[in-house]
């Protein structure tokens, strides 16, 4: 008789489920997960279904070790299961690093701590001090009490509520373990929509109703009620029982979010992200897994989530660049949930105001369903924007703001109003270089220059975190005094800000300040609450804010990252702008912005000028058609990296040689990637150009079967329909 044995993908760099054999009466079915010996060690595993070819191959037992265990009631679901494998092949990242994002949180499975509760017995002790006496008058109601709390609300320390236990006056008792979330009460605050909202919500809740695989592009202008309309859909999947994934980039998952969903469902959803505690990470994995948890609010990780029953996904501001994931595994968020929607026979929404040219393709041919709200809640106008041509009515040297955006401002303030100033840049300055000798100050271990921030007092490399104090001499020639900081950061536009309006209030929002998250929240709510004047920020601000009193937004330099060649720079840039843009005129009073630029010609100021979205798609997706970039046609990028640089071109050069000939694939390159060096690791790249509808991965994997290995510290690194074009 044959043992039985299962196959067990492991969290690491590999492809294939390795054999174990199943102990006597423990049942294991795939997505089961369960611990096994590995060399020295025990490590999580996950029970992966046989592919049709492994079932016929003869194993030697003899030779297999066994499952350990199996967690208790912990497994990943099928379509869980079927996304990690479609991820795999597609992305060509080892199936057991796929995995390992979904078995993260599951490494070191924590026990639940057991929670201690007291309640009063209704035996009075003898020696009764004034602490005792207070928690005995909290205790008199007779409810159960956590430990910790009878000692919190009588104001004593937690050995008196002990000594009480002690002298029998109190009792204690196991709780059961808190509930990973509150469950929403999908008609807690119903509002009022209106009739291109109302339109919207319903063919949403018909999706959810249908239980059937579909994609709706929610296009809507920013203020028109995107997310009042996707809680109606979110409703419906409470009702029913089941459960939803609303997928934010990560700082869009601010307070305000978090208020405006506890407003319309009396609870918060439960949250995952990088922010949230290993603990109560896990508390919500088991909730999602159970089904117990309804509403999931993540970033992109929380893509993989054993939910036990999917009923919508909602990927909002579905065009922004946070949902792509370029380290490891390289995935795209957005993609990779329409792949778990289909898996999962549930309908997916992406939301945007301004959707990518991939969505807004698919959504023209039909493959989408799209679902418009063009026009503002409550008829407020989105903001026009005003060109400042730099050329002619720039600022003065060594400042930034034009005179007109100065005078504007100005009348902004004595009016009452905020402003927002909006700069991609962080830190103080761009460049820090020589006066005397023109030296710029590198990063050692990459192509880039560093960035000088002043609140830290540190010149910080934007790639690779390296950073030094502020040279005073200059390193090259050891003039005194002689490094000067060059062009602007936020930092030092807020500077200017303080000469220009010494009463204003200014505030830097940015992702790099001190304090994380919650100092962020906390900053946010002071400028919806109108304690700040003046905002100065990065692309931060971009994202889903509401600042009801914003009367003004300047974009200081609306060229940042155009002119460099890479056509998605254009995408990014209208986004930007036009999400930064509609931040303003959200409340009472009328919205105006100016667009600082020295290319007032540029398709994309025109279309921001204008306001003519159409004639921006137009434009761009015109454009891509007519160069066969992405969805016209298929890219793959494949960086050579290695400690030595002519190793990594070395490589390059021979794998280049090695590519399969394919009817209208071009390998382009090798050339130096745009970052020639990273961390210390010399960087070349090709770019694999392929027919739309092209089975690039297939390709991939068959290159990758005759290509030579590398060697020694050589790495090759594959990134799929990747962000950047150039
Ligand atoms: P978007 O996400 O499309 O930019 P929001 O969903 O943030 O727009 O809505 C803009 C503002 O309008 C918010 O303050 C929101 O509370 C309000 N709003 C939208 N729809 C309604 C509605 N039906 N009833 C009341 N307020 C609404
Ligand atoms: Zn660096």
């Amino acid at each position: 008789m044959t043992a039985s044995t299962v196959d067990v993908l492991l969290p690491l760099g590999l492809d294939t489920p390795y054999s174990y054999l199943v102990p006597d009466g423990l049942a294991l079915v795939p997505g089961d997960l369960v611990t096994v010996p590995l060399g020295s060690r025990l490590m999580v595993g996950c029970v992966w279904p046989r592919r049709g070819d492994a079932q016929a191959k003869e194993v030697d037992t003899s030779k297999l070790k066994a499952v350990k265990k199996r967690l208790d009631h912990r497994a990943l679901p099928p379509d869980l299961i079927k996304l990690i494998d479609w991820m795999a092949d597609y992305t060509l990242a080892p199936r057991g690093m796929v995995l390992r994002m979904a078995l993260r949180h599951e490494e070191n499975p924590s026990p639940a701590r057991e929670r201690v509760g007291v309640r009063a017995t209704g035996h009075t002790p003898e020696r009764l001090t004034a602490a005792r006496r207070r928690l005995l008058d909290v205790m008199s109601d007779g409810f159960v009490r956590a430990k910790t709390d009878a000692a919190r609300e009588a104001g004593v320390s937690p050995s008196v509520v002990d000594g009480m236990v002690d002298e029998g006056a109190l009792e204690t008792l196991v709780l059961p373990p808190p509930p990973a979330a509150e469950t929403p009460d999908p008609d807690h605050a119903t509002p009022t929509l209106s009739e291109p909202q109302a339109e919207a919500a319903a063919a949403m809740v018909e999706a959810v109703k249908a239980r059937a695989f579909s994609v709706h592009l929610l296009d809507g202008v920013t203020g028109s009620g995107k997310t009042e309309v996707y809680f109606e859909a979110v409703a419906e999947s409470i009702r029913a029982g089941r459960q939803a994934l609303i997928l934010l980039p990560e700082i869009a998952l601010t307070q305000a979010f978090l208020d405006r969903f506890t407003r319309r469902f009396g609870v918060t959803p439960a949250e995952w992200h990088s922010g949230v505690s290993t603990r109560r990470r896990g508390r919500i994995l088991r909730g999602v897994a159970e089904g117990e948890v309804q509403v999931v609010a993540g970033a992109r990780s929380a893509l993989f989530l054993p939910f036990r029953d999917l009923a919508l996904t909602i990927v909002d501001e579905e065009h922004d660049p946070a949902y792509k994931q370029e380290d490891g595994v390289a995935y795209h968020a957005r993609d990779m949930a329409v792949v778990r929607a289909r898996f999962s026979s549930s309908p997916i929404v992406l939301a945007s105001a301004t959707p990518s040219i991939e969505t807004e393709v698919n959504a023209r041919r039909g493959r989408y369903g799209r679902l418009a709200l063009p026009l503002r809640f409550g008829g407020a106008k989105v903001p026009g924007l005003a060109p400042i041509d730099l050329r002619k009515e720039g600022p003065p040297r060594g400042r930034w703001i034009a005179p007109r955006l100065q005078a504007e401002i100005g009348q902004t303030l004595e009016d009452g109003g905020q402003a927002l100033l909006f700069l991609n840049r962080r830190g103080y300055a761009p460049l820090t270089l020589c006066r005397s000798c023109g030296v710029r100050v590198k990063c050692p271990s990459c192509s880039a220059w560093l960035v000088e921030h002043r609140f830290r007092r540190r010149l910080t490399c934007h790639h690779c975190g390296y950073n030094a104090p502020v040279p005073e001499n200059c390193p090259a020639c050891g003039e005194k005094d002689s490094m000067v900081p060059c062009g602007p950061g936020v930092e030092r536009l807020q500077e200017e800000v303080q000469v220009l309006f010494p009463e204003a209030r200014s505030l830097v929002l940015s992702s790099d300040m001190t304090g994380g998250m919650e100092r962020m929240r906390a900053e946010l709510d002071a400028v919806a609450k109108g304690e700040v004047d003046v905002i100065v920020g990065t692309q931060l601000v971009a994202k889903g804010h509401n600042f009801p009193g914003l009367a003004l937004v300047g974009v200081v330099d609306a060229d940042v990252g155009l002119g460099q060649g890479d056509p998605r720079a254009a995408e990014r840039t209208f986004q930007l702008v036009h999400q930064v843009a509609g931040r303003a005129g959200r409340g009472a009073t009328e919205g105006r912005g100016f667009i600082q630029t020295h290319m007032p010609e540029h398709p994309v100021m025109q279309a921001l000028v204008k306001g003519d979205r159409t004639a921006f798609y137009e434009t761009e997706i015109n454009a891509r058609e007519e160069a066969h970039l992405p969805p016209y046609g298929r890219l793959a990028s494949l960086v050579i990296s290695a400690n030595e640089g002519p190793a990594a071109e070395g490589h390059a050069r021979r794998l280049a040689a090695s590519a399969p000939r394919a009817e209208g694939v071009r390998v382009l390159g090798p050339a130096e990637a745009p970052l020639a060096v990273l961390r210390g690791r010399h960087r070349w790249r090709l770019l694999v150009r392929a027919p739309r509808g092209f089975d690039l991965s297939g390709y991939l994997r068959a290159w990758r079967e005759v290509a030579p290995r590398p060697t020694g510290n050589t790495k090759v690194s594959i990134d799929v329909d990747p962000m950047s074009f150039m």
